[in-house]
Order: C-alpha cells, then structure tokens, then sequence
C-alpha cells in the first residue's frame, strides 16, 4: 500500500473506527463534551423558535445570553467589576482589539511576553497599532520556545499600557498553571492574558493576578469558533479610551453599553457556550476540570517520559509543560515510524494528532486534551502509545 496517501497522511478526521470509537485529539476547532453535544443536538429538535432563529433582542434570546454570561461568572468566579463580552473575530480580532482599546494612540507602549506562536502573532498584529516591547522566551541557543521568561522591573517597560502574556501556547506546548504576578511595583499595569486554549480547565486569581483583560477564543474549550469571550476589567473601559480608530465592533467600551447587543452577536455560539459551562458545573466546577486536565496530561507525559526516548517531547521543565497540548514525536521525528504511528492510531479512532496549522505540520505530533476528551479516552492514547513503542522497538 502506498502509505503517502493514506487519509491519516493527509490529516483527515474522518477515521474507519465505529464512531462510537471515535476520539478527538485536535487542537481546535474540535469535539465538546459527549453530553454537551447532546444537548446542541436536542436545540434542533426543540419546538418553537431556537437560538438559530430567534432575533437577538427577543426577551427568548435575551435569556439564553444572561445564562451564559451568569454561568461563566459562576464558573469562573469572575468578580462584578469586570464584564463579560461575546466578541467577533476570533482570537486573531482580539490581537487587534488589545492595543486598539487599550492605547490612545500609536506611540502608546505595551510589553508582549513572547514565548510561543500564538504570543508571536499576537505582537505582529499589535505592532500596527502601538509600540511593542517583548520579552522573549527562546532559548538562546536553539532559538526554540522553551520558557516563560520571568516578569520583572528590568524587563517590563513601566509605561506600558498592559503587559500581555499567553497562558497556554497551543502549539509549543507551554503552559502557565497559574497566572504570574507582575512586580510590585508595576502591580498598576493590567495584565492581558490569551487563555484562548486554556480557558475554563483551570481557576483564575483575578484580582490577585491584576487581569485587566483576558480572552479565549471558543473553539478550544468552550464552544464553536465564530465566538470569542473577553473579560475586561471595568475600569478599562469608558468614553475616549480606546484609539479614536478602533471600529465599533472591536470596542469594548461600545459593546459592553450595548449589553453585547450593538450588533448581531453569534447567537447559536452563545448558547453553546451556556451549555459548556453548565456541564463543567454539574461536573463539579473549574476545580474538578483541572484535576482531570492534570490526570489526562499525566497519563501522556509519562509514557513519553518512561519510553527510553521512543518518545520525545520538547518542554523539559515539567512545570509548564501544556495540560491542554502534548507535543511529542516519535524516535526523533523518523518519518516511517511517525507515518506507521499516524496510520494506526488514525485505524483505532483516534485522530487529530497532526493537524495543519498556520505555522504548517511542526515537528511534533500533538494530543490535544480539551474539554472534550474523557480522562479514559486520554488513557486510551497512552496505552496505545505504549503498546506501539514496545512494538516498534522502545
Ligand atoms: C487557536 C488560538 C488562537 C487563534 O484564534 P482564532 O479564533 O483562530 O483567531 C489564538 N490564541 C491561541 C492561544 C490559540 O490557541
């Protein structure tokens, strides 16, 4: 069989398994929770008029938006001064809302951690609209994202207007557990936080993390794409804040007046959401997901760790290795036992390993562990793994 064009090759997720059998291991968009799906499939069999249907200001609608924003305070314990936004344009509108709402004018200043993919574009969409000053987590050798590089007087610039950060970097497999402290005396300065991928598998210390902004695209986590969720600190907002450029739909202050309704918000994607966060509830709050986050993660990183390196995976400080995105490759990044791995584990139902990205394949192979994968399923992975390694020679 020629192996080169075999689907798994080419990156379908369409695998043969029964889809009873199917596990989704994407980076995003991806599978939500089994009952999560349930209830979306249930809206389709609903009577009377649905999110999909129903005119946002409706008083049906208007309900299905306060319980999602009332589900995610809850969730997520986010404290009453700061507001809850359904924003357009993915995290991606979000690179460009930051610096649009947050510096007045060009020659305002904003400190960019850069430690990842996601930090990195993040600044070349900034860079249009402010000053960035970075702080780089490369190695200075490999010149490879390898750390979170710490966060003190030296290297923040005190003007700046925000200091932002990525708190899980998809792609590099960089996370930060908990949120880091600016230093005391820069405490003033908001910190912006992309929790695109993370968001909603771990608490956040909001005041005591001085978040003044933090977003999370749905996709990942939370929903559908098509919908991104921003938490501002209110006293961020106000009249004349943001550049006299930033377009109305990008306004915080704009849309937080209008109650999330200056235009037509993703309706459909709201609701979705509201039922994300009703799940991680009746699972037993944010808590629960992170231990269950943890255990999945755990169940990959020591089968790579105990391989004898057939596994590889590139973060080697444990304590920022991704819950959310477990890079490895497979002795080395050999191409043939990479494809043979890619084809078998694709047969087995278990897809979403190599995706394309912007950034193109990467080097690593990725477990994505959203959400939506069970800690069983993730322990499925794992055996596999094993059982592949002892196979093929570990
Ligand atoms: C996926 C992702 C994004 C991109 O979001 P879009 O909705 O595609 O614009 C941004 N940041 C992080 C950390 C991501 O994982």
């Amino acid at each position: 069989m020629n192996t080169d064009s075999h689907p798994a090759l080419l990156g379908s997720l369409n695998s043969t398994a029964p889809h009873s059998e199917v596990i989704n291991f994407s980076p995003g968009p991806t599978s939500l929770p089994k009952a999560v799906e349930e209830r979306i499939a249930g809206v389709f069999n609903q009577p009377g008029l649905t999110s999909l249907a129903l005119s946002h200001r409706a008083p049906e609608f208007l309900e299905i938006l306060d319980h999602a924003v009332m589900k995610a305070r809850e969730v997520m314990e986010i404290p009453d001064d700061y507001d809850v936004l359904f924003t357009h344009g993915g995290g991606h509108g979000q690179f460009a809302a930051l610096p649009l709402n947050l510096c007045h004018d060009q020659s305002d200043v904003a400190t960019y951690v850069v430690n990842g993919t996601w930090s990195t574009r993040g600044v070349d969409e900034a860079k249009r609209y402010c000053q960035v000053h970075s702080i780089d987590g490369r190695d200075p050798k490999t010149g490879d994202f390898t750390h979170f590089p710490e966060l003190t007087e030296e290297n923040i610039d005190p003007n700046s207007k925000y200091v932002y950060l990525c708190s899980n970097e998809t792609v590099n497999g960089i996370e930060l557990h908990r949120l880091p402290k600016l230093p005391e005396s820069l405490k003033h300065i908001p910190l912006v936080v992309d929790a695109s991928s993370d968001f909603s598998t771990k608490p956040i210390d909001w005041h005591g993390s001085g978040v003044g902004v933090l977003f999370a695209c749905a996709s990942k986590n939370i929903g559908h794409p098509g919908l991104t969720m921003t938490v501002i600190r209110k006293d961020l907002l106000g009249e004349g804040k943001a550049s006299p450029l930033c377009p109305g739909v990008f306004n915080y202050t704009t849309n937080s007046e209008a109650g999330n309704l200056w235009n037509t918000p993703a309706t459909f994607n709201i609701e979705v959401v509201g039922f994300v966060m009703d799940w991680i509830e009746a699972q037993g709050g944010v808590y629960e997901i992170e231990l269950r986050s943890i255990a999945k993660a755990v169940a990959i990183y020591d089968v790579i760790d105990s391989s004898n390196g057939f596994y590889g995976t590139p973060i080697e400080n444990k304590a920022l290795r991704s819950r959310m995105n477990v890079p490895f490759n497979i002795k080395g990044g050999d191409e043939e036992a990479t494809n043979a791995f890619l084809i078998a584990s694709w047969e087995k139902g278990m897809i979403g390993l190599r995706t394309l990205t912007p950034f193109g394949v990467g080097d690593y192979l990725r477990a994505s562990l959203y959400n939506g994968v069970t800690v069983e399923e993730a322990q499925k992975l794992a055996d596999f793994m094993r059982k592949f390694a002892a196979k093929h020679g570990a």
